[in-house]
């Protein structure tokens, strides 16, 4: 038989793939290493009591619609965490939008520049999160990879990228992550940040902040927004700067994962008014989804409004921060101890993510042999690591290795 409309069934998702092996592994010490979510001590999910705390306010919320842009107060505090000082700067020229998490803020930039700037091509990191390839060409505009990371150095392939970007034309688009790179655990340094914004203006491309671990990299909100506020800054003083938006997930600084918590920002310069732009967001949102959804707003909302809440919040996000260095530099020693080679890099990569080096064979028997789950890359997850498994963990690697 045909296939309606000619349709093939598009592979699974590999990650999502994983995890279902996972559950269905009946093992007594199987070990996830694959999704993005913070898991405490005990390899359980973690509610933060700024949030408990923030969900007995909430007790007798209504279920009313939102507006199309979503809560006004709650994107005034959004605005505030990710621009800081800057963001009393931004007034006519910025227009923010409350989204459907990261990924629907990723993708109504996506739409709306796709739709109005009119790109040639976009430039994502190689690699980087999977859905960024998705987004783009959902919105059919032609994907380029620009080099990012060397797996010889561990490091950021900076002047890889800085050639790659020097072949854009004007209004392409540049994708950047504004920290704890997704998958790789690496980011620029401040130095190298200043490089690639006088390269984006220079060229004329517009950059596509994507901030989903503001908080979680160093366990401070504002150095974890340090490149986002260098070229929000940039385009208030640079002539004829093209401009930026930042699409701002909160599903992992605030563990709200399914509720779907995201704002995006637009900044243009100072002489120019988003008004137009905002309606246009507006439209987008209204014919897909017409409102975003509101509990999990109210949630950070209220965390952001409240002095106490808001010192809470910042003591969680000190408490997942520590736990993954902690991890990752128990991680180092044992693996350092089985094998005697250099792990130095499981320890200084930041953030939820550390690019092991494993290959894909390494990585097929830590699931035979040790039901321990990661994806092909080699990327882990160090939220899944805790005192009860990481001995086991590194032993594990450490044979398939041999
Ligand atoms: N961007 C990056 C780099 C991510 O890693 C993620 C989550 N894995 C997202 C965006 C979006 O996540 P969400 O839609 O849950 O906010």
């Amino acid at each position: 038989t045909q296939e309606f409309l000619g349709l093939s069934v598009a592979p699974a998702d590999t990650a999502f793939g994983l995890m279902a092996e996972f559950e269905a592994d009946t093992h007594a010490n199987k070990v996830s290493l694959v999704a993005g979510a913070y898991r405490d001590e005990n390899g359980h999910p973690w509610i933060l009591p700024s949030v408990r705390k923030a969900k007995e306010h909430l007790r007798d919320t209504t279920h009313e619609y939102l507006g199309i842009a979503g809560s006004p107060a709650f994107l005034r505090l959004a605005k505030d965490l990710i621009f800081g000082p800057i963001a009393a700067r931004l007034k006519n020229n910025a227009a923010s939008i409350q989204t459907v998490s990261g990924t629907g803020a990723n993708h109504l930039a996506a739409s709306f520049l796709a739709r109005h700037l009119r790109p040639k091509r976009v430039f994502i990191p190689s690699p980087t999160w999977i859905n960024h390839h998705s987004i783009w060409a959902m919105a059919g505009v032609a994907v380029v990879e620009y080099p990012y990371y060397s797996p010889t150095t561990k490091s950021v392939d900076i002047v890889g990228m800085l050639n790659a970007l020097d072949q854009a034309e004007p209004n392409d688009v540049v994708v950047l992550q504004a920290c704890a790179h997704n998958p790789t655990g690496v980011d620029l340094s401040r130095p190298q940040w200043a490089q690639i914004a006088e390269v984006v203006w220079q060229k004329q491309l517009f950059a596509v902040f994507d901030s989903a671990y503001q908080g979680f990299a160093t366990g401070h909100v504002d150095s974890d927004a340090w490149a986002v506020r260098h070229f929000t800054e940039c385009v208030l003083a640079w002539e004829n700067h093209p401009g930026l938006c930042v699409a701002q997930s909160f599903s992992k600084n605030f563990g709200l994962y399914g509720e779907r918590v995201g704002a995006l920002h637009l900044v243009i310069p100072q002489i120019l008014s988003a008004q137009g732009a905002r309606g246009s967001l507006m439209a987008i949102a209204r014919a897909e989804y017409s409102n975003p959804p509101r509990f999990g707003a109210s949630l950070v909302e209220t965390v952001l409004a409240d002095p106490g809440l808001r010192a809470q919040w910042e003591a969680d996000l000190h408490t997942m921060s520590f736990r993954i260095r902690t991890m990752r530099r128990k991680l180092r020693q044992r693996l350092e101890a089985a094998t005697q080679l250099d792990w130095a890099h499981v320890e200084t990569q930041i953030g939820m993510f550390s690019y092991t080096g494993l290959t894909p064979e390494h990585v097929t028997r830590l699931r035979e042999r040790y039901h321990i789950y990661l994806l092909p890359s080699g990327r882990i997850s160090v939220c899944g690591l805790n005192e009860g498994n990481v001995e086991y963990v590194a032993h594990a690697m450490a044979d398939v290795m041999k």
